[in-house]
């Protein structure tokens, strides 16, 4: 069934077809910035992306698709934080890397085929900036800072339609001082020792030394391992502008090739209703979640559980329905046959995912399924789609301790005593539950035993 996608850039829904005749899809997704955790509104993106190479996978074979994601390694954010704990850049980075793939493994995301890193990169980046010196579409500053000279670039603002007095107005003018216009962004930062510590390369020809700027990371990366043109280039919708904007530019006047025939965002997630803020106490990262007791597959449906390109509200009551939804999926896979299905009877899942990847209405028509019974569905049918949603149900949940049947027992009977506000009664059973080696962890809307530490 061909796959359908809204585009970014020509603003309509299109087919994913490969444009090459090699028949491989050629996917870039950006990837994190390696200075701390990714939060669950990041991990919404991935596992939207995740779902795009699976069902690219389906539709054009696995060994047609070629995934890469990049890890961001250097930046302003990293050598920041670097140096705020004062320690080596790859230090910092190799940390954050790990505990990134720990998440994405998780969440059972399958691993880019190529995940370049911009440090490794430094010579690509290098030589695109002196090619974009050299065809007069960058400049280097009385500092050694190069600069990408916009008004060389007709095409730029096409993907966000960003106009000229607009431009003005945007952190593009924070860059430096500098350069010539104000809407001008940085393809390599001169070095500062007070701002980059030991962070420096041999710069462009005619340039400093320094570090690349963020943008041109992405547009060598992506050329170096999927070539001049690619299939699909995605990304969270904050990275819309200036990010992508910069990205098709440099790449463009480097090559004079189209840069992506399709370009994709998904947007943001909300949490309680509003956007995360550590302040706000609506900050999420997959450890938090997990540490709170929800499984892995849960977290994976919470954040599909509405449509990619929409806004999306994550509650803990989501997440809750989510774990109920998970254990019916799971129920359900242990009671089907190993044939005699009828593959059709997944259809209208595949259809929704196919339609500009409707991923609520993919779980609905799943669940329409699942309500109606084992009639007509087997386990590869069904584990087909548990491929293309990602859902992960062979494996047994976590293991977590039991609490013997007394202490839940004595646990039901306090919270019914709270809810009743007879405290003294409450605090009477808690006692007994703590003598007994259990502690007792009340929520707004339910409550966990956990062993006491000894
Ligand atoms: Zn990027």
């Amino acid at each position: 069934m061909p796959i359908r996608l809204f585009d970014s850039l020509k603003r309509e829904t299109r087919e994913l077809r490969p444009s090459q005749p090699d028949g491989v899809y050629r996917f870039y997704n950006c990837g994190p910035t390696v200075y701390a955790p990714a939060h669950i509104g990041n991990f919404r993106t991935f596992v939207v992306n995740d779902i795009i190479r699976r069902m690219l996978e389906l539709e054009f074979g696995a060994d047609k698709v070629k995934h890469v994601r990049n890890l961001t390694d250097v930046d302003d954010r990293t050598i920041t934080q670097a140096k705020k704990e004062n320690r080596p850049l790859g230090e910092i980075t190799a940390h954050w890397t790990k505990l990134f793939h720990e998440d994405c493994d998780a969440l059972n995301l399958l691993r880019p085929h190529v995940e370049p890193t911009a440090t490794g990169h430094i010579a690509e980046q290098v030589g695109m900036i002196e090619q974009l010196m050299q065809r007069g579409h960058a400049y280097a500053a009385a500092d050694g800072s190069v600069y990408f000279k916009i008004a060389s670039f007709p095409g730029y603002g096409g993907l966000s339609r960003i106009r000229e007095r607009e431009l003005l107005v945007t952190d593009a003018a924070a860059d430096s001082d500098h350069k010539n216009s104000v809407g001008d962004f940085a393809l390599w930062k001169a070095y500062k020792p007070e701002d980059d510590g030991a962070v420096q390369w041999p710069g462009p020809r005619g340039a400093a030394a320094g570090r690349p700027g963020w943008h041109i990371e992405c547009s060598a990366m992506s050329r170096k391992h999927l070539g001049e043109t690619i299939d699909l280039h995605t990304g969270g919708v904050d990275l819309l502008f200036p990010h992508h904007e910069n990205e098709i530019a440099q790449s463009e006047c480097c090559t004079g090739a189209l840069f992506a025939h399709h370009w994709y965002h998904s947007e943001h997630l909300l949490v309680n209703g509003t956007t995360m803020s550590k302040s706000k106490g609506n900050y999420f990262t997959v450890r938090d979640l997990l540490a709170k007791g929800a499984t892995p597959a849960a977290i994976r449906y919470a954040l599909l559980a509405g449509h990619p390109r929409k806004q999306l509200n994550f509650t803990l009551d989501s997440l809750h329905a989510a774990e109920k939804a998970i254990a019916t999926l799971r129920a359900f896979r242990t009671s089907l046959p190993a044939s005699g299905g009828d593959a059709a009877t997944f259809a209208p899942v595949f259809a929704a995912l196919s339609d500009d990847l409707n991923t609520p209405g993919a779980l609905g028509a799943l669940f329409t399924v699942v309500n109606k019974g084992t009639a007509g569905v087997d386990l590869p049918s069904f584990d087909r789609v548990c491929f293309a949603l990602g859902l992960k149900l062979d494996a047994p949940a976590a293991p977590k301790a039991e609490a013997p049947a007394e202490v839940a027992a004595l646990a039901e009977k306090r919270w019914a005593a709270k809810a009743a506000k007879d405290f003294k009664a409450a605090d009477a059973l808690r006692a007994e539950i703590t003598a007994a080696g259990w502690q007792m962890l009340d929520r707004k809307d339910g409550y966990s035993l956990e062993p006491l530490k000894k």
